[in-house]
């Protein structure tokens, strides 16, 4: 049977497992050696089986289940900060145990209801909030009964003292990364079909990510490269630019740069650090600038069908749009026209929030 070997790795023993790789993978590996903090990192030996069975079975996504004001009472299981001391923020990896009751497909979201009452409507309970899972239907131990979340914790900062005001604090966020194991969780869901994975396992992929944007693409890549889904056998191309500040907040890393390792065919991974990488202007490198460099490569693929995504903050898109548009214009291309043409042939996928 397949195997994966759950290991706890220290920034230390984690520098020796990244040595064989030349030029810019090398470098892409090296990375999490600047990191200080202790990450989990799946040593994946091969496939890992899935189970149970069924859950390939429907031919529809499941869709609202359990509606906010029913919702189902899940657990717990483990909240985990996955950046670095010298991340600016934190953000959490959330396992939550849904009991094989609220099952869903890569790419959906679960709404979170944060116990306690509306800031906005005293006497009425919060409002939910929306997360995409992180997981892929199987949950990160394999049995579907798991869902993920990767939640950044929101807080408010006074304009004018620069000091963190506790008050202001976002309310789901706060309570999903302040959760302890075993504490209830109220889940709604699942929703969302923008970002369903494509069925075609020869497909080509470009997933653009800002920050936690990259959950859904965590969960697609877990079913491509890490588990045994009987009727998923990936051989087409996913490449994955990843926009976060700097090297200590980037996420996953360990489980994208083993796909590296394992599948250089099939994977491709890269990643803008806008406080620590300069673009070729000499500014800060955003994630549409890693776009730009690989400007004529991403053009060609999705002359050929490629699907693209984009997934994180709503402010993503403005700098990423010009980006494009760019590249179309030295293509010759109105970038309106290709952009249609896209959406007509259903390859544009953006869920921003
Ligand atoms: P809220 O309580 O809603 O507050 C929002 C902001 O307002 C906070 O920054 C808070 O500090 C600030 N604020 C509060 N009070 C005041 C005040 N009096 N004056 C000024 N500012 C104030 N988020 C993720 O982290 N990960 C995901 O994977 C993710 N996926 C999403 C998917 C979708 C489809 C959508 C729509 C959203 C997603 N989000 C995700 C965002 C998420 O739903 C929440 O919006 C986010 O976590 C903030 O919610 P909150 O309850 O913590 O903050």
């Amino acid at each position: 049977m397949a195997q994966a070997v759950l290991s706890q790795v220290s920034f230390c023993e984690s520098s020796t497992l990244h040595h064989s790789f030349l030029g810019e993978r090398a470098a892409l590996r090296a990375l999490p050696a600047a990191r200080t903090a202790c990450l989990r990192r799946l040593d994946i030996q091969s496939r890992v089986a899935t189970n149970p069975v069924n859950l390939e079975a429907a031919t529809e996504p499941p869709i609202n289940l359990y509606r906010p004001k029913e919702p189902y009472i899940a657990r717990i299981v483990s909240v985990e900060r996955i950046v670095g001391p010298k991340a600016p923020g934190e953000t959490c990896h959330i396992v939550i145990d849904h009991g094989g009751n609220v099952p869903y497909w890569e790419g959906q979201s679960y709404g979170v209801i944060a116990p306690g009452e509306n800031p906005k409507k005293p006497g009425q309970p919060n409002a939910v909030r929306l997360y995409s899972i992180a997981s892929t239907r199987y949950g990160d131990s394999f049995d579907g009964k798991t869902a993920s979340l990767c939640v950044r914790r929101a807080v408010y900062v006074d304009p004018e003292t620069g000091k963190e005001d506790p008050a202001k604090k976002g309310v789901c966020s706060n309570f999903l990364c302040d959760a302890k194991p075993g504490d209830e969780v109220q889940i709604s869901g699942p929703s969302g079909k923008v970002l369903l994975l494509p069925e075609d396992p020869k497909a080509t992929h470009i997933m653009v990510a800002t920050g936690t944007g990259i959950a859904p693409y965590r969960a697609y890549l877990r079913r491509m490269f890490m588990e045994d889904v009987p009727n998923y056998k990936f051989t087409g191309l996913s490449w994955l630019f990843l926009g976060v500040a700097n090297t200590e907040s980037l996420l996953y890393h360990d489980e994208f740069t083993e796909y590296l390792k394992r599948f250089p065919d099939n994977f491709r991974y890269d990643i803008a650090l806008s406080r620590e990488q300069k673009s070729r202007s000499g500014g800060k490198m955003y994630v549409q600038n890693k776009i730009e460099e690989y400007g004529s490569e991403i053009f060609e693929l999705l002359d050929k069908g490629a699907h693209i995504y984009f997934c994180g903050l709503k402010g993503m898109m403005p700098g990423i749009q010009d980006s494009l548009k760019a590249i179309a214009e030295e293509r010759g291309l109105k970038w309106e026209d290709k952009l249609a043409e896209l959406k007509k042939n259903k390859q544009w996928h953006v869920e921003v929030y």
